[in-house]
């Protein structure tokens, strides 16, 4: 059964987009929705409320870089993920699988799970799906992730219905893991009390023993290949009544014809009931297409490392601060972005601060990209409740790509 603490409504539609809200512990989400990225449980360079002052609602850290350092069980010791990172609202964890599959030298992936040598000290782990429902019970993000067996874009059909078939069997692994610990609650372990006069933390949970209630996403595989990710869907339905379903394995260098085929055939293929959430697609055209196909949740790091390097997202595509024009443009990166570097400071300046590799100008250009998608997210859900989200995407796109450098 769905767990009580989660809840999705939807109100208007346009197409297969939706205007909805999704219920958690810590908030309800109105979606369609961009979650910024907490690598080591920091959006880069960027305080948390920040993230907050940009407008996200929903923030995703990554279970691999925390289990690794500080470690899940430090994390809880220290009041949870939320406490330890002062986020208050609702949050996310990855399982983690994505990262260990893309280390280079991670070992054989057998059905126990997966063996990987740490990107930090070299030292051999396993990620089993009960360990990473462990770690992530630990973090105590809302919603956390099952693990799933992921393959490069381009990958045989044998071997993508073999790691298909694989993360249904970790599904099953995934979520006897996650009922457990639910009914017996956590391992105990000492929680590290605060001082008086500590920094308030975020909220966090009294009874350490008891795990908080979380959701468990399970993840839609399958490539680019229709009967793979209909049986995957299919096979997801039949062992368990979820609060939201993932869709993986998408971005990984197929077309975006590929991908949006595949968006399709899993909108036509999940309940629409659920929140749908597309794993690691965060390019401002990619969230209006897939808000077109569907989707509810999106996540990518896109926007801190893009925004890091000094690429800029603006409704007119793609630009680089580093672009000579911009020497004395007195002008803001988007006229009416509400961040900080655009209100605050002109083109002149963050170019100048970024060619000189300045902490802040990085930052300013990642945040940018961050409130800017945010606000792209916002735009859209004034259209669904508008009833023009059609009309709105059909224009946002076709202004979007006239000038992108790479659309
Ligand atoms: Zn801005």
């Amino acid at each position: 059964m769905a767990d009580v603490d989660f809840d999705f409504r939807t109100s208007h539609e346009n197409g297969a987009a939706r205007l909805g809200w999704f219920r958690t512990p810590h908030g309800t989400v109105e979606t369609p929705e961009f979650m910024p990225v907490g690598t080591h449980g920091i959006v880069r360079g960027i305080a948390m409320d920040e993230v907050a002052a940009a407008g996200a609602q929903m923030v995703l850290s990554n279970a691999y870089h925390l289990y690794l350092r500080p470690g899940d069980r430090t994390i809880r010791a220290l009041g949870g993920l939320h406490a330890f990172t002062r986020w208050t609202g609702p949050m996310l964890t990855d399982s983690g699988g994505f990262q260990v599959f893309s280390l280079p030298n991670h070992n054989a992936v057998r059905e126990e799970g997966i063996s990987f040598k740490s990107h930090l000290d070299g030292t051999m782990h396993d990620y089993t799906p009960e360990s990473v429902i462990r770690i992530q019970r630990n973090l105590g993000a809302d919603v956390i992730m099952q693990l799933d067996e992921l393959l490069p874009a381009g990958a045989s059909i044998d071997a993508s219905r073999a790691a298909m078939e694989r993360s249904l069997r970790w599904l099953e692994r995934c979520r006897a893991a996650h009922e457990r610990i639910t009914r017996e609650g956590r391992d105990p372990i000492a929680d590290l009390a605060a001082p008086p006069g500590a920094p308030a933390l975020a909220t966090q949970d009294p009874a350490n023993a008891n795990a908080p209630a979380q959701a468990l996403f399970p993840i839609v595989q399958g490539g680019t290949h229709p009967e793979l990710r209909r049986a995957s869907a299919a096979g997801i339905l039949e062992r368990g009544d979820w609060s939201g379903i993932a869709i993986g394995g998408l971005s990984v260098g197929e077309t975006k014809t590929d991908m949006h085929a595949t968006l399709e055939l899993c909108d036509a293929a999940l309940p629409r009931t659920l929140p749908r959430y597309l794993m690691g697609v965060g390019f401002p055209d990619d969230l209006v297409e897939g808000m077109r196909r569907g989707v509810d949740l999106f996540d990518c790091v896109a926007p801190t490392r893009l925004g890091r390097d000094g690429t800029l997202f603006t409704p007119d595509g793609k630009t680089q601060i580093k672009n000579t024009s911009n020497r004395t443009d007195r002008g803001p990166i988007v006229a009416d972005c509400t961040c900080p570097g655009c209100t605050k400071y002109d083109r002149a300046y963050l170019r100048h601060l970024f060619v000189a590799r300045e902490d802040l100008g990085l930052r300013l250009l990642a945040l940018h990209n961050v409130t800017y998608l945010l606000q792209v997210m916002r735009d859209a859900r004034a259209a669904l409740r508008a009833g023009t989200f059609t009309a709105w995407s059909d224009a946002w796109l076709a202004r979007y790509r006239a000038a992108d450098d790479d659309a």
